[in-house]
């Protein structure tokens, strides 16, 4: 017997599952190298070198129950006190270790702040398309998730969809940039925008406005592309940040969320924000993984960004030379590409006719897209290119 409010939870995790059963079943008769399987965003450049060099010295030159002790619920102070003084050198801001508070990847800060924040019946404000999981993760502290509608001129927000969608009982609006699905930088512009909005309607209802910067994309931005740090345009933001992407260790499961001095009630949201980290079962994050990131702060480790670069311009390249038509993405590792069809289930199915595993934006509330992850092998994209061929083909989009 599970709760009534796991059952729609279940329900929802359908388009997953098919997915990936699809992917098995397809790969059992054509053979795993003729499945193009472009649905999970799951980092296929590995981990940077320092990652195992750490582990290895962590190992060998730190005291056993230390490494592996408990330690405050909100982790190690000098990984926090490291972390901060990396943001501090690389977006000029003013952090100290106890803005820093150590989380079991983003998904896990995500919650810890939501469950930090949220009263029942409070509202969340997510801006299309979105990170699905957002949805799952505000009901569960039974707060109430508003979507802004996508513009897909550039996907950008829509900010006056955003304004007018601000109530007295708007809690917080989640941003991702560079963002799940679209690869979009949101620019200087927006962001200055998106805060006086914010403190125009705090003052309107003498209330506070918590921007949550998911950001686990942050370090994946091509062609010199400055992805501004939120916490410099807004006060009242937290910043939630995972190694998943940027070091290649989403199994790990090692973020943080950044708590600044600015933010209105600063002290007591970082001590509950502690304890919800403990509470919600998680007690801290992996202590090992908390160690192994600062030993890569300190020698400067980053993921092969050139690798991403060159799938997304060989993606990119490709679904152009078919007719396909999708805006040039500047960070993370989606391209998220018009359906030919309005319908883009549809199209989602026939692209499996050929093997290529998409999925649907309506998945990201953002029907009519398909979103496809190219943190795979470029040979995968070289061997796929024939079936996006064919497939553009079947839709009039290239000649024979
Ligand atoms: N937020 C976004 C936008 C994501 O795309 C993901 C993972 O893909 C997450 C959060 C969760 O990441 P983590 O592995 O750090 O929990």
């Amino acid at each position: 017997m599970i709760s009534e409010k796991m059952r729609p939870l279940v329900d929802n995790n359908s388009v997953i599952r098919v997915m990936f059963e699809e992917g098995k079943r397809l790969a059992a008769i054509y053979g795993a190298e003729n499945v193009y399987d472009f649905s999970l965003g799951n980092p296929n450049v590995p981990a940077p070198d320092e990652v195992k060099e750490a582990i290895l010295e962590i190992l060998d030159e730190e005291e056993s129950t230390f490494v592996h002790g408990y330690m405050s619920n909100a982790g190690y102070e000098d990984v926090r006190k490291t972390i901060a003084q990396s943001l501090n050198d690389r977006f000029q801001t003013n952090f100290g270790g106890d803005n820093i508070l150590m989380t079991v990847g983003a998904a896990s800060g995500l919650n810890v702040i939501l469950k930090t924040i949220l009263n029942p019946g409070e509202e969340v404000i997510a801006i299309a398309p979105y990170f699905v999981e957002y949805g799952n993760y505000v009901a569960n502290y039974d707060g109430r998730l508003v979507v802004v509608p996508p513009n897909t001129v550039d996907f950008q927000p829509d900010l006056e969809g955003l304004e007018s969608r601000i109530t007295a009982k708007t809690k917080a609006v989640i941003i991702n940039t560079p963002n799940n699905p679209t690869g979009v930088v949101y620019s200087d512009a927006t962001l200055r925008r998106m805060a006086e909005i914010l403190k125009k309607k705090e003052q309107e209802f003498g209330s506070m406005i918590v921007l949550i910067s998911d950001e686990p994309y942050r370090e994946l931005a091509y062609d010199g592309v400055e992805v501004p740090y939120v916490t410099k345009y807004y006060r009242d933001t937290v910043v939630c940040y995972s190694y998943s992407k940027s070091l290649s260790l989403p199994g790990e499961r090692i973020g943080y969320l950044v708590i600044p001095d600015e933010l209105s009630g600063s002290r007591e949201i970082f001590t509950a924000a502690s304890i919800a980290n403990r509470v919600l079962g998680s007690v801290n994050a992996p202590s090992l993984m908390q160690r192994v990131v600062k030993r890569c702060i300190e020698k400067g480790a980053t993921v092969n960004l050139a690798a991403y670069d060159r799938n997304r311009n060989r993606l990119y390249d490709g679904l152009k030379e078919c007719g396909f038509s999708c805006i040039r993405p500047e960070g993370a590792f989606y391209l998220f590409v018009k359906s030919p069809v309005e319908d883009e289930k549809e199209f989602c199915s026939r692209a499996s006719s050929h093997n290529l595993l998409l999925v649907p934006g309506s998945s990201f509330a953002c029907p009519g897209y398909v979103r496809i992850a190219y943190c795979v092998s470029y040979e995968q994209i070289e061997r796929s290119m024939p079936a996006f061929r064919a497939l553009a083909r079947e839709y009039g989009l290239v000649g024979e």
